[in-house]
């Protein structure tokens, strides 16, 4: 089993590699993992990032097939179904450090944002499930804070997303309660800047 630290570090360093531009892996290493990973997986993070598709998890870390075991939903939101799928692979796998990944310009939180600013609503029901995850972090944040400028607004809000599905995952499920006290899992959040390519971690406490 690899540890949270030594799975964290390999994440920053195939970041650096992609932000450089010296990924490492390539499609002709693809063939062969793909053959060898027949007998199993052992992913060694767990990435819950949102679907934009400019924030593919394995590409902006250079990592290559069974690598990380990504749960892709817009917003990064946390419903059962990520909580089960972050359960399941922490337990069946082993992975111990799991990875929030927000990302600037994120459409689901400029959404949100829209709407508690006034604007559109979201139409349909299965939007409105997304939203509605999306928004109680976000009221919070804009909390007397109406007039700040909306690029800062924007930034704070994409942290503020990620950090309330840190803590949903981190307290919303028993299982993971006790991986994380007795067993080494960590839970990280982080952003993926669009702009430059580099990941940022935020304290993982
Ligand atoms: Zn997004």
């Amino acid at each position: 089993m690899i540890s949270a630290a030594t799975a964290l570090a390999r994440l920053r360093e195939g970041n650096h590699r992609f932000v450089q531009d010296q990924s490492e892996t390539a499609a002709a290493t693809h063939h062969a993992r793909r053959a060898e990973l027949l007998g199993g997986q052992q992913p060694f993070a767990i990435v819950l990032g949102c679907s934009d598709s400019r924030v593919p998890a394995e590409l902006v870390f250079d990592q290559g097939f069974g690598d990380l075991f990504v749960i892709r939903v817009a917003g990064n939101v946390v419903a059962p179904s990520q909580v089960g799928s972050v359960e399941f692979a922490a337990t069946r796998y082993g992975t111990r450090l799991v990875v929030v990944m927000g990302h600037s310009q994120c459409g689901a939180v400029a959404a949100t944002l829209e709407e508690l600013l006034g604007g559109e609503t979201a139409q349909s029901r299965n939007l409105r499930s997304i939203v509605d995850r999306v928004r109680p972090s976000l009221e919070t944040l804009m909390t007397g804070r109406e007039r700040l400028d909306p690029e800062a607004l924007m930034r704070d809000a994409v942290r503020a997303n990620v950090r309330a599905s840190v803590d949903h995952l981190r307290h919303g499920s028993e299982l993971l309660e006790q991986l994380i006290t007795g067993d080494g899992l960590i839970v990280v959040g982080a952003e993926y800047s669009l702009e430059s390519g580099v990941v940022t971690f935020f304290q993982s406490t």
